[in-house]
């Protein structure tokens, strides 16, 4: 922006700036991120590719970002918003006439709330004071963010090293008398492949344990293909399933709605009001919260039900078989590239690409493709998971021709690889940071630890991340998760302007 005016002399910040310089200074920074839209973006962004869907989510967006969605009975519009939103995902999703849902902010406020929810029954109906989860080790990171934040045990499950899928026996072997839930993913972020529901569901269902599943990223396109004529049905993995207690699907992926739009469904509303927080011991308002939330925009809500709306079970049914279409065509081309090789059978619009030649780093493949104008998502190797790259299909790319072209980026980008060759580690380092211990490190050794990881002063990060997610995927985990915020922290700006 320009100079700041002085306006308030103790304000070295700039006031009253008129509309375009505002709006202008905004785009002048989205300039420097991702594109949201195009399909090139292979993470994090969700783009239908239809015409007019953006403008109408944004102006019922704007139509309620002053609703607040903290009081349901001063605004009844967000109880009838939500209504149609949740009855809507329980039709699509196998519920019965008791299933009850709340419409939350995102996928990791619906898995947490799950296990809040699945803490209270337990402690409440069962007894249970010291309450684990029984988790695949392909569990999405919210499980494990919700059991550090509500205070229950993790019990991790490894996965078929081949399948990346879960064995039903081990999950069945993990399940004891203090496990107050149970999780299997349809399908897992990291392989887009499909834990076998049933029979987690069974076996949960025959100790007296709640199952959720996390159809967060998979449900809404799952349920869509499987209306489709012609495309086999995937395996059952919805509240139809006997034993399944509760589910979360995302509305800001495959619903394409603008971000902060998740559904949690439950079998029944008296499971739901575990999870409730209520409050009237104060002198303010009585306190009613069915999510993490106080203050609650009805923005997201309002948008993700005009969207649901505009786009209808026939579009989303139309949207889900193009991507099917071209995760097949995608797969089945990467099987063409020497030297790349797919993780597991994906069953879902998720693909994990690994290399099948040492001499060929996928970090690297990221790097290359990041240059040629893809964003593909660096994995590291965890728990016989190998290196990989993360490609999320989304109907903005699902065009024959568009599929065709990132394929060729990708043999592109595989051969610059191979011509660049594989990162390597310093064996010594790796060494040196086994030796330390991630409880007591101080500033001084945190600063040389991420100088030895290529992390610049002021926490810059080198054009290429190759090396840098080398040096993190060799350490301890535990170091790393104390190294990562560190890094992050130094991104943001501390003390007054
Ligand atoms: C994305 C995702 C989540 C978390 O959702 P957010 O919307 O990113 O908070 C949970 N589980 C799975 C399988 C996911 O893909």
């Amino acid at each position: 922006m320009d100079t700041p005016r002085r306006d308030n002399p103790r304000l070295d910040i700039p006031l009253r700036d008129d509309d375009s310089a505002i709006l202008d200074h905004l785009r002048g920074l989205r300039a420097a991120d991702l594109p949201v839209h195009g399909g090139r973006t292979m993470a994090y962004v969700y783009d239908a590719g239809l015409d007019g869907l953006d403008e109408l989510a944004a102006r019922a967006q704007a139509a309620f970002a002053g609703v607040n969605g903290l009081d349901m009975t001063a605004f009844p519009s967000v109880v009838a918003l939500e209504n149609d939103i949740v009855r809507q995902a329980a039709t699509l999703l196998g519920g019965g006439q008791d299933t009850a849902g709340t419409f939350t902010s995102g996928g990791t406020e619906s898995c947490l709330l799950a296990v809040l929810t699945a803490r209270e029954h337990a402690r409440r109906v069962r007894g249970v004071t010291a309450p684990e989860i029984v988790l695949p080790v392909t569990a999405h990171a919210a499980f494990h963010k919700a059991a550090a934040l509500f205070g229950l045990t993790v019990v991790s499950v490894p996965v078929d090293p081949g399948t990346f899928r879960v064995r039903a026996a081990d999950m069945a072997a993990a399940i004891g008398g203090r496990t107050a839930l149970v999780v299997v993913s349809a399908p897992s972020y990291a392989h887009g492949v499909l834990d076998p529901v049933a029979e987690v569901a069974r076996a949960a269902a025959e100790r007296g344990v709640l199952c959720h599943v996390d159809a967060c990223i998979g449900g809404w396109y799952l349920a869509h293909r499987r209306l489709a004529d012609g495309i086999a049905p995937p395996p059952a993995f919805d509240l139809a399933v006997p034993g399944v207690t509760s589910l979360s699907v995302d509305l800001h992926k495959y619903g394409y709605t603008p971000k902060g739009a998740s559904v949690l469904l439950f079998r029944d509303a008296e499971l739901r009001r575990h999870g409730w927080f209520a409050h009237a011991s104060w002198p303010g308002y009585p306190v009613v919260n069915a999510t993490l939330q106080g203050t609650k925009s009805a923005a997201p809500l309002a948008a993700a039900w005009a969207v649901l709306r505009k786009v209808g079970t026939d579009g989303y049914t139309e949207l889900s078989r193009r991507v099917h279409e071209a995760t097949a065509r995608l797969v089945a081309g990467i099987g063409r590239i020497d030297g790349l090789r797919v993780l597991g059978s994906p069953e879902a619009s998720l693909v994990a690409v690994a290399s099948a030649d040492p001499a060929l780093d996928p970090f690297v493949v990221a790097d290359e493709m990041r240059l040629l104008g893809w964003y593909l998502q660096p994995q590291p190797a965890f728990a016989g998971s190998p290196a990989n790259v993360h490609l999320t299909v989304t109907a903005a790319v699902a065009e024959p021709a568009r599929i065709d072209e990132l394929l060729a980026g990708l043999a592109d980008a595989v051969a610059k690889a191979r011509a660049y060759g594989p990162t390597a580690v310093d064996p010594g380092l790796v060494e040196l940071a086994a030796a330390l211990d991630p409880d007591t490190l101080g500033p001084d050794e945190v600063a040389l630890a991420l100088q030895l990881a290529g992390v610049g002063p002021g926490g810059a990060l080198p054009d290429r991340m190759a090396p840098v997610l080398a040096v993190l995927q060799a350490l301890p985990p535990r170091l790393t998760e104390r190294l990562l915020p560190e890094v992050v922290s130094r991104l943001y700006a501390t003390g007054p302007a």
